[in-house]
């Protein structure tokens, strides 16, 4: 099973895990940017993912993990998202 990413309103920290749900939770206002940085280390470094150099987020069995498009649609990143 794939990890999830849903957005709330109101997070206090930018992103948190939900094992119950197998999401990352995050925070609706969030500026993309720091929102990537978040989750990547949420993925790697509690989770267990691959970090794959240019991958940009990855669940962890490898498949690349999409942000919400009510995310992406913030302006200002050109391209897909990576580090
Ligand atoms: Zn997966």
């Amino acid at each position: 099973m794939c990890i999830r990413i849903a957005v709330v309103d109101d997070l206090s920290p930018i992103a948190i895990w939900d094992p119950d749900e197998v999401s990352i939770l995050v925070d609706r206002g969030t500026h993309p940017h720091d929102l990537i940085r978040e989750l990547h280390a949420i993925l790697t470094i509690d989770l267990g993912a691959p970090h794959i150099p240019g991958a940009g987020l990855t669940c962890f069995c490898g498949d690349p993990l999409q942000l919400p498009t009510e995310l992406t649609l913030v302006p200002a990143i050109p391209g897909a998202p990576t580090l």
